[in-house]
């Protein structure tokens, strides 16, 4: 990482860390490498992106999206069937005067190659078992994606929900990776959250659907605030394709070390429906009625990480500038996308400016997220407000008491306005 990239990554993870975005699991007893708690702040962002995600997939008209919830532990013959028993493995190697164990394509520069052992295959899924009795048959998985939950479900959702080609299956919820070398972050970790869609079509509209997809997809991670600069399509080569794809296209975000996965869009043809059909021997193939014949269909994927798209967001919204001779630390969040959208702010504790908070707060809860902030001195609240991103804030004081306005202020431009509390709620719906 280049020195001014390391010094934004470090100061995006301490705000993260201080402001209750992200807290290291088991801090208390002394933390877990890589794992995370999402604190108050994060879960808002979080759910928020989510509900984002979900509500984009579903603005066209013409195809049907339906949402499933699956098992994060199937049966191991899903896993045997996926190929992710044989295949689900990345390259290690140990270092052999530490003992520190590294996936073969993420070995620090400065190790001497010489010192590490040949690449042996480590397979990522995390075994565990299910009952009281422990031998092979109770041996089970945490599902490493969600999206072989959407194939196995596919014949359900095709009958309960009378689906027509092309449509898609979104699952959205935790994958668990044993990762070799995780780290920067909430960027890898071995628990984490997927957002997947698996899209059925027929094969003749494999290019137009891809197509659709990656322009979506693209579009959508625009749409949530992070800029077209640190945004690039980045096309697979043919030996670096999974086993299951014809074709690949990464939606890449440009990290502070550098550019990196942020989706995977895949074309996966007809490799997972046709083998777990083999595998179940249950008939997973579609009717389609213009041609009167059976088929598997094309599937198209576009599968993003939840978790990994809120660190991204996190790196691209943080700022700094100047104000009055100091800096100031801000996150860019976008109106909608932010965990608090607007602040309400009395100057001081004195019942009336309190009671107009409350109510300020009960005309704009039902459409806003928002937050009665009280404690310390406006200017300290204002720089909190501005540090978890919350793009305006609203002032309450003593001439609130005579004429019913506020002063709103914006925390991008910090200019100030005098409002009547009776038109907030149109100003906050017109943005
Ligand atoms: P990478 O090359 O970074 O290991 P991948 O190609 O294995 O990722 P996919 O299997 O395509 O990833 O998973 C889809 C998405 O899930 C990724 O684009 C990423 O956003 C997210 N993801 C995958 N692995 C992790 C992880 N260990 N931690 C956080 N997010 C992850």
């Amino acid at each position: 990482m280049e020195e001014t990239n390391k010094e934004l990554f470090e100061k995006v993870v301490k705000v993260a860390q201080s402001r209750g975005f992200v807290f290291n699991a088991s801090s208390i007893y002394g933390g877990l490498r890589s794992s995370y708690d999402y604190g108050p702040l994060g879960v808002l962002l979080k759910n928020n992106i989510a509900n984002y995600w979900w509500k984009d997939i579903n603005n066209d008209n013409e195809i049907s999206i339906f949402p499933v919830d699956t098992a994060i532990i199937q049966s191991s013959e899903v896993w045997k069937a996926s190929g992710h028993l044989a295949e689900f493995s990345d390259p290690m190697v140990d270092h052999k005067p530490t003992g520190e164990r590294y996936r073969a394509d993420q070995v620090p520069d400065d190790i001497d190659k010489a010192d590490l052992t040949e690449p042996r295959q480590f397979n990522l899924m995390f075994e565990t078992s299910i009952g009281p009795v422990q031998n092979e048959n109770s041996t089970v998985y945490l599902r490493p994606e969600t999206a072989q939950g959407i194939f196995v479900n596919f014949e359900n959702v095709l009958r309960t929900m009378r689906a027509k080609i092309p449509f898609g299956i979104a699952n959205i919820g935790k994958s668990f990776r044993n990762e070799i070398t995780p780290g920067q972050f909430i960027f890898r970790t071995r628990e984490f959250e997927q957002m997947e869609i698996e899209f059925f079509c027929k094969e003749e509209d494999e290019n137009r659907w891809f197509d659709y997809w990656v322009k979506k997809r693209m579009e959508w991670y625009k749409s949530i605030g992070i800029p077209d600069t640190s945004l690039r399509l980045r096309e697979h080569s043919d030996n670096e394709l999974a086993h299951y794809a014809s074709k690949t296209v990464d939606i890449e975000f440009l990290y502070p070390w550098g550019w990196g996965e942020l989706e995977g869009i895949a074309n996966r043809g007809i490799f997972d429906l046709s083998s777990h059909q083999k595998a179940s021997g249950k008939d997973l193939s579609y009717f389609d009625s213009e041609n009167n014949e059976k088929i598997i269909p094309t599937v198209i994927e576009p599968a993003g990480g939840l978790t990994r798209t809120l660190f991204a967001l996190l790196c691209s919204s943080y700022d700094e500038d100047e104000v009055n001779d100091t800096t100031r630390t801000l996150f860019r969040f976008d109106f909608n996308i932010a965990p608090i959208q607007i602040g309400i702010l009395p100057l001081s504790k004195k019942d009336e400016l309190i009671e107009i908070s409350n109510n300020i707060k009960n005309i704009l809860q039902e459409s806003f997220r928002t937050e009665i902030d009280v404690t310390q001195s406006i200017g300290k609240r204002y720089r909190r407000q501005d540090e978890i991103g919350t793009p305006y804030c609203i002032t309450v004081d003593f001439d609130s008491l005579e004429d019913n306005t506020v002063t709103i202020r914006n925390r991008d431009s910090m200019d100030q306005q005098r409002v009547a509390i009776t038109d907030l709620l149109g100003f906050f719906s017109d943005i």
